[in-house]
C-alpha cells in the first residue's frame, strides 16, 4: 500500500515567526530580527516519517514564494493531509488559503496556533473554520502524530488527543483536554532538518545558517503578556545536555551549522543545567567551533553563569528587561526590579559578552513617565542591541482581561501584532502616543553617534557584518517613518 502524504507548511506571505507560539513576532516590521527555524514543521515532520509517512516541508513565506508555487506543489505531491502553522495576526489570510486549498483538493485540514489553546468560543466563532478539521494549540510534536494515525490508520480517537480541537459527527469543535504536557521531551526525534531549508534561517550579523535549538519547555514566570505560562505550563521541563548536544553535533557534522539559537522561555532559568551544558560543550568536539545566542531572565541570574555561557561560545544573550519602572514590573508580575536589569547589564558589559535588549511598552497603566523611565532605562543599560514592542493583549493572557474591563480593546486581538496594536493605548495615553513614544526611544538609541562609532569599530575587520548592520539600520528607519 502506498504511504499517506502530508504535506507541512507556512503558508506565502509576509514573515511571521510562526514557529514560536510565545511572540509569533512579525518580522518584516521589526527592528534586527531575522526569521528562525521552522522547528514546529520540523518536529512534525520526523515525527510523521518515523511513524511512516510520506513528507513535504515549504516554508514559503521565507523563501519568498507565491500562492502559484504551493499550488504547483499541492498538484505534484497530492497531499492527504495538509498542516498549517499559522498566528494571531495572519489568521484571517490563513484561512483563504485553507479555504482554497479544501476546495481544490479536499485534504485533510490541520492547523496549528497558539490561539487554539483552549479558547474562547466568542473568538471561534469570529472564524471561519468550516474548512479545518482539526486544530492544534499545544505542542505540534506530541499531537500530529496521533492526528494522523487516527485518520489514516484508525489508530486512537481524538478525545484521546491533549491539547487540540476536533469536529464531531455534527461538525462542532470540540476540545479536547488542555492544560496537560509530556514530560519526555528526550524521547522526541530530532526536527527533520534534511527537510528544512536552513539557509533560509540565518544569524542577523554573519548571514550564517543558524539552527534553533529547543532546550527547554514552559516557564514559572507570570508575566501577564505573555502566553508562555499558559500554553507551555508553568514547570520547566528541560531535555538532558548530551541530548541537546547530540542534535548540535548532528547539525554540525550533516549540515555544517555552525551557530545555534537555545530556544528556550528562559535559557538560564536553572544555573545547574547551564553548567552542565556549557561544560559538556567546552569538552566536546565542537568547542571552539561553534556558537550560540540565548534568551535569559535577570532573575535568577549569576554573573558567573553568563561567564561560562561565554566561554563555551555564546556570542550574545537576549534579557526580558521590559520596563524601567519598578512599579511597571511589579503590575505586569515580572518578578525582577529595575536594579536587577541594571544589573545584568552591568555583568555584560564586564565580561565583554554582547546583549540584547527586549522592551515593552503600552501597558494599560502605563504613563508617559513610565514610559520614559523605560527609556532611561535603555540609555544607561546601553545593550548591542534592543527592540522596543508594544503591549499585545494575547487571547488567553491576564492583559487581555484587563484590557477587556478597562475597555481598552480597540478592535478584535486577531488580526494584530505588536507594532499594529489592537489596544486603543494605556489608561493614560492613546496607541498614537504610545507609538510615538517607541520611535523616539528606537531612534534616539540607534542613531546615537556613540553607538554607531562602537558598532563600526568592532567590524572593522568584518565589513560583511557592518553592512548587515546598515541593512538592518536603513529597515529599522524605513519601518519608524512609514
Ligand atoms: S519570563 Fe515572562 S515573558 Fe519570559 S517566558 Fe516567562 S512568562 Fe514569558
Amino acid at each position: 500500500m502506498s504511504k499517506k502524504k502530508v504535506i507541512l507548511f507556512y503558508p506565502p506571505g509576509a514573515l511571521f515567526q510562526r514557529g514560536e507560539d510565545r511572540c509569533q513576532q512579525n518580522i518584516d516590521d521589526g527592528s534586527a530580527q531575522a526569521m528562525r527555524a521552522c522547528n514546529d514543521l520540523g518536529y512534525a515532520a520526523a515525527i510523521l516519517l518515523r511513524d511512516g509517512y510520506e513528507v513535504k516541508l515549504q516554508d514559503y513565506q521565507t523563501q519568498g514564494d507565491t500562492f502559484d508555487m504551493l499550488l504547483k506543489d499541492m498538484d505534484e505531491f497530492a497531499p492527504d493531509m495538509i498542516m498549517m502553522s499559522i498566528t494571531n495576526t495572519t489568521i484571517f489570510d490563513d484561512l483563504k488559503v485553507v479555504n482554497e486549498l479544501k476546495s481544490r483538493y479536499n485534504p485533510i485540514v490541520v492547523l496549528k496556533g497558539a490561539l487554539f489553546y483552549d479558547p474562547e468560543q466568542a473568538m471561534l466563532d469570529m472564524l471561519d473554520l468550516s474548512n479545518v478539521d482539526y486544530m492544534i494549540g499545544g505542542e505540534i510534536d506530541f499531537c500530529i502524530g496521533k492526528i494522523a494515525d487516527y485518520c489514516f490508520k484508525g489508530i486512537g480517537k481524538p478525545e484521546e488527543i491533549n491539547n487540540i480541537l476536533y469536529k464531531d459527527e455534527v461538525g462542532k469543535i470540540v476540545p479536547t483536554r488542555f492544560h496537560v504536557w509530556d514530560e519526555d521531551l528526550d524521547a522526541q526525534p530530532f526536527p527533520a532538518r534534511q527537510l528544512m531549508n536552513n539557509a533560509l534561517y540565518i544569524r542577523p550579523d554573519t548571514k550564517e545558517p543558524m539552527a534553533t535549538i529547543q532546550t527547554a519547555r514552559g516557564c514559572p514566570s507570570q508575566c501577564v503578556f505573555c502566553l508562555t505560562p499558559e500554553i507551555s505550563g508553568k514547570k520547566v521541563r528541560f531535555r538532558s545536555p548530551q541530548n541537546v548536544l547530540d542534535e548540535m553535533v548532528e547539525c554540525y557534522e550533516k549540515f555544517g551549522i555552525k551557530n545555534f539559537f537555545f530556544k528556550a522561555d528562559t535559557f538560564t532559568i536553572n544555573p545547574e543545567w547551564v553548567n552542565e551544558m556549557c561544560n559538556l560543550l567546552i569538552h566536546s568536539k565542537l568547542y571552539g567551533k561553534i556558537q550560540f545566542t540565548a534568551n535569559s531572565r535577570v532573575r535568577p541570574l549569576q554573573k558567573e553563569t553568563l561567564q561560562l555561557m561565554k566561554e563555551a561560545g555564546c556570542f550574545l544573550v537576549a534579557f526580558g528587561f521590559e520596563s524601567g519602572s519598578d512599579e511597571i514590573l511589579q503590575k505586569m508580575r515580572k518578578g525582577a526590579t529595575v536594579e536587577e536589569n541594571r544589573q545584568a547589564a552591568r555583568w555584560c558589559h564586564e565580561i565583554g559578552l554582547p546583549f540584547w535588549g527586549y522592551f515593552v511598552i503600552g501597558f494599560p497603566w502605563e504613563t508617559r513617565e513610565d514610559i520614559l523611565l523605560t527609556k532611561k532605562l535603555v540609555m544607561e543599560t546601553d545593550p548591542d542591541f534592543i527592540e522596543v514592542t508594544v503591549a499585545l493583549p494575547f487571547y488567553g493572557t491576564p492583559m487581555y482581561e484587563t484590557c477587556k474591563q478597562e475597555n481598552l480593546l480597540a478592535k478584535s486581538v486577531l488580526g494584530s501584532d505588536f507594532f499594529h496594536s489592537s489596544a486603543k493605548g494605556t489608561m493614560h495615553l492613546s496607541i498614537e502616543e504610545v507609538m510615538k513614544l517607541r520611535k523616539n526611544i528606537l531612534l534616539g538609541f540607534y542613531l546615537r553617534p556613540k553607538y554607531i562609532f562602537r558598532k563600526m569599530k568592532e567590524c572593522i575587520t568584518q565589513p560583511s557584518v557592518f553592512v548587515q548592520y546598515v541593512k538592518y539600520g536603513i529597515k529599522l528607519v524605513v519601518n519608524l517613518f512609514k
